[in-house]
């Protein structure tokens, strides 16, 4: 194949590039759009604690259901909107719109939850962000000990310093900072020794093969082993089996977030599995039947 003519293959990949600028272009106007028309909305995903069991927190997580393209995933509108700057407009709204909606799950007879936001690492460059976060909070009323942002690693490659001065600045307040995907990332680990952090969240990709793969194996317990030493707790992502779970909670990671436990929700769906996990027994409210810790 090495052999195949070099001017169709020239041809053929810029019709491709055409065609993603295309499919680009048309994601960015409809975006602009979308924020307008209110076409975005959030769920939220439960995260457990593994030794209680308890619901100790939930992540934002935005949703795009346009009229025009139909529902379209994070992981294809996220990098355009960096990539346009439309994540700051966005990213507001997230954050406006989360720490709304978690004050009302604090009149509930659940106890506090934290309120995980993921930010982008553009808004982590945006000049206000410090301000706009403390005028959210103050709007919505939202105690700064509940909110926690999570950030990937990538950040620390290029705008180490900067970062580290923001995430201090955030972290004074009161709000947690975890990082995401952790150990995904291209940046060396001695931004653990230096940067304000509170949790890392291991990354599904360490998860998913737990524990049959004694590679990940490996990885897991050395990250939950390293990150315990530096005083930080652990979030697993994506946790999905219960063979994944036993395995996290014998290694002591401290939370869990995943599809065993519960897949994201709108708020109102939310509300009622809150009611439901604060009044019931909460291992009936467990699909796969979570035993007790
Ligand atoms: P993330 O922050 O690492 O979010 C975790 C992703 O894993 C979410 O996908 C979630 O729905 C999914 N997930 C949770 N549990 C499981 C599980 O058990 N199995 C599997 N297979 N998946 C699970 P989602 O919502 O599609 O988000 C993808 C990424 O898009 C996020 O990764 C985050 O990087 C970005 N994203 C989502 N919402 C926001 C947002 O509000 N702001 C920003 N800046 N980025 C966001
Ligand atoms: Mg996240
Ligand atoms: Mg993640
Ligand atoms: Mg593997």
């Amino acid at each position: 194949e090495a052999k195949r003519d070099g001017r169709n293959d020239f041809h053929f990949f810029s019709k491709q590039i055409q065609q993603k600028a295309m499919v680009r272009h048309r994601l960015e106007t409809n975006m602009q759009r979308a924020l307008r028309l209110e076409e975005f909305h959030l769920v939220y995903q439960p995260q457990v604690n593994l030794c209680s069991g308890q619901i100790v927190g939930v992540e934002a997580l935005v949703r795009w259901q346009s009229d025009n393209l139909g529902i379209i995933p994070p992981c294809e509108f996220i990098p355009i909107a960096e990539e346009t700057g439309l994540i700051r407009p966005l990213g507001e709204w997230i954050l406006r719109t989360a720490c709304q909606q978690a004050v009302t799950w604090q009149h509930t007879n659940h106890p506090p939850l934290r309120l995980a936001i993921n930010l982008s690492v553009c808004q982590l460059g945006q000049p206000n962000l410090v301000e706009l976060i403390v005028k959210i909070l103050r709007e919505t009323g939202l105690p700064p000990q509940l909110l926690e942002l999570e950030i990937t690693e990538s950040v620390f490659m290029k705008q180490k310093e900067s970062a580290t001065l923001i995430l201090g600045q955030l972290q004074q307040l009161g709000i947690q900072i975890a990082i995401d995907d952790f150990g995904t990332g291209y940046s060396s680990l001695s931004y653990l020794k230096n940067v304000p952090i509170d949790r890392i969240k291991i990354a599904q990709e360490f998860v998913r093969d737990i524990p049959e793969d004694p590679d990940d194996v490996a990885i897991v317990q050395a990250i939950i082993a390293m990150t315990s030493r530096l005083g930080l707790k652990q979030i697993a992502e994506g946790v999905e089996t219960i063979d994944q779970l036993d395995f996290l909670r014998q290694h002591g990671c401290h939370d869990m977030q995943g599809y065993y436990f519960a897949k994201p929700m709108r708020a109102k769906q939310l509300m009622d599995f809150l009611s439901k996990a604060a009044t019931e027994n909460l291992n009936t409210l467990v699909e796969g039947n979570y035993p007790a810790p």
